[in-house]
């Protein structure tokens, strides 16, 4: 006979930070939350687990790559036996012409022989909100938010149903503010109407917190609902409505923290920036700064600061090490080594000097960069983290169980914009 798992939501994530940031909502909403890094190929510990997130790198991949990998999450977290699933993408709306958000929805759809799914980018309290069905970013239209410019997914037009539309052949619908202050039960009615007008996918106006409860009201029985990290917060008041979840009173309540702390750095993004400058203010001797010049011309400089790490750790002070650098300097590098060449020297000093410093004793990590904690985190062969609690918006403590450590190591895994200004020590102080 099975053991029966039961987990209440099941979420797939299109990005890995965009993952952390969902399950962080879901815990703040009273949910106790585990986060694996694709797809599992070995059965996982779902005891005293309430949800799910599955994160996946199907945000720009080819189309039929991002359907294939969402419905096996999909697959995977039926038969852990959530109630409800939850497609999550950015809040705001990354993808293209081709899709992926689009094709994956349809997929998981089909998969589920349902007809209708609610689409609920908003974030408000990030500045992500939604009317008539238009998206902004702070008091800006996505398509003139900066966003029209990201390198793999522009967005240039900020009206949700016509950039749904090009991603799906079903009718998209919208479910507007007039609606939703109604309340939950008049949304209800409104999606279900749409439904027997055959529209399949429902974009919903979301200006508050409050917009995001009466939608998480109002879908709470939809098998597969989609959007960015907000409705996280929302559903969980829901599901103990339903009678599904108990009240938890430490849902982000993680093992006591051990071992020396450690800093790594490989984002350049502006706020990033800002970190690396108050952690070097307050320990001017604490930080050793990796160049992808010098990484590219001999192995010296990973070990000269690995020998850093070493002396500092031993004396217990604080470590940072980091490549992050202004745009002058990252452009020079990447002239002359190329950018793929330049960010995957970065990569892997950083994380063979993860793996060797957490071998010899380091308990608690704070990598700094999306793309370097997806790097870091591979290199050590974790496969899920248990989600604590948050340090600042969207970054929370986490903690993975590495094969032949005892204890588990604490994590916290920061994407570039993230975080407060001092947040390389504060993350330290909040941790007990
Ligand atoms: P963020 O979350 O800020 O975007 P990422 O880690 O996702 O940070 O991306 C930063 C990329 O820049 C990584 O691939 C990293 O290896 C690379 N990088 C870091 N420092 C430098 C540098 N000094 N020169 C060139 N590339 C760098």
């Amino acid at each position: 006979m099975g053991i029966e798992t039961r987990i209440v939501l099941g979420a797939i994530a299109d990005d890995f930070t965009g993952a952390t940031d969902l399950a962080n909502n879901l815990v703040r909403g009273g949910m106790r939350c585990l986060q694996v890094i694709g797809v599992p190929s070995e059965a996982v510990n779902l005891q005293d687990i309430d949800a799910v997130v599955v994160a996946l790198k199907s945000r720009s991949s080819p189309v039929d790559e991002a359907v294939a990998d969402s419905l096996a999450a999909l697959g995977w977290l039926r038969q852990q036996g959530a109630r409800q699933l939850f497609f999550k993408y950015c809040s705001t709306f990354d993808s293209t012409n081709e899709g992926n958000i689009g094709p994956v929805a349809d997929a998981l759809l089909e998969a589920l022989g349902d007809s209708q799914t609610v689409m609920v980018p908003a974030f408000p309290i990030n500045g992500r909100t939604v009317y008539q069905g238009h998206l902004f970013v702070g008091d800006r239209l996505l398509n003139d938010s900066g966003m029209q410019h990201h390198p793999l997914t522009p967005m240039t037009d900020a009206d949700l149903v016509r950039v749904l539309s090009r991603q799906t052949p079903h009718p998209v619908g919208l479910a507007n503010r007039a609606v939703l202050i109604q309340g939950g039960d008049a949304t209800r009615a409104h999606l279900s109407a749409l439904g027997e007008q055959g529209v399949r996918h429902v974009i919903c106006d979301s200006l508050d917190e409050q917009d995001l409860d009466v939608l998480a009201e109002a879908t709470v029985l939809m098998p597969l609902v989609t959007g960015g990290s907000g409705l996280g917060q929302a559903l969980p008041a829901q599901y103990r409505a339903q009678g599904w979840l108990d009240t938890i009173s430490e849902p982000g309540r993680l093992s006591p923290p051990s071992g020396s702390a450690l800093v790594l750095s490989g984002s350049c993004s502006r706020a990033t920036l800002g970190q690396v400058a108050d952690f070097l203010a307050k320990h001017p001797d604490g930080g050793f700064a990796l160049d992808p010049l010098a990484l590219a011309e001999s192995e010296q400089q990973q070990q000269q600061a690995l020998a850093f790490a070493q002396k500092r750790l031993s004396s217990n002070t604080p470590v940072l090490i980091y490549a992050s650098a202004d745009p002058e300097k990252v452009n020079a590098a990447q002239q002359a080594l190329g950018v793929a060449r330049a960010g995957a020297l970065v990569e892997k000093a950083l994380s063979q000097l993860a793996v060797t410093l957490v071998n010899e004793g380091v308990g608690r990590l704070l990598v700094a960069g999306g793309e370097t904690s997806g790097a870091v985190v591979s290199s050590l062969g974790i496969t899920s983290l248990r989600i604590g609690e948050q340090i600042d918006p969207g970054v929370p403590w986490t903690q993975a169980q590495l094969p032949g450590h005892e204890a588990p190591l604490s994590l916290a895994l920061k994407s570039g914009n993230f975080g407060g200004v001092d947040f390389f020590t504060r993350a330290f102080e909040v941790l007990v």
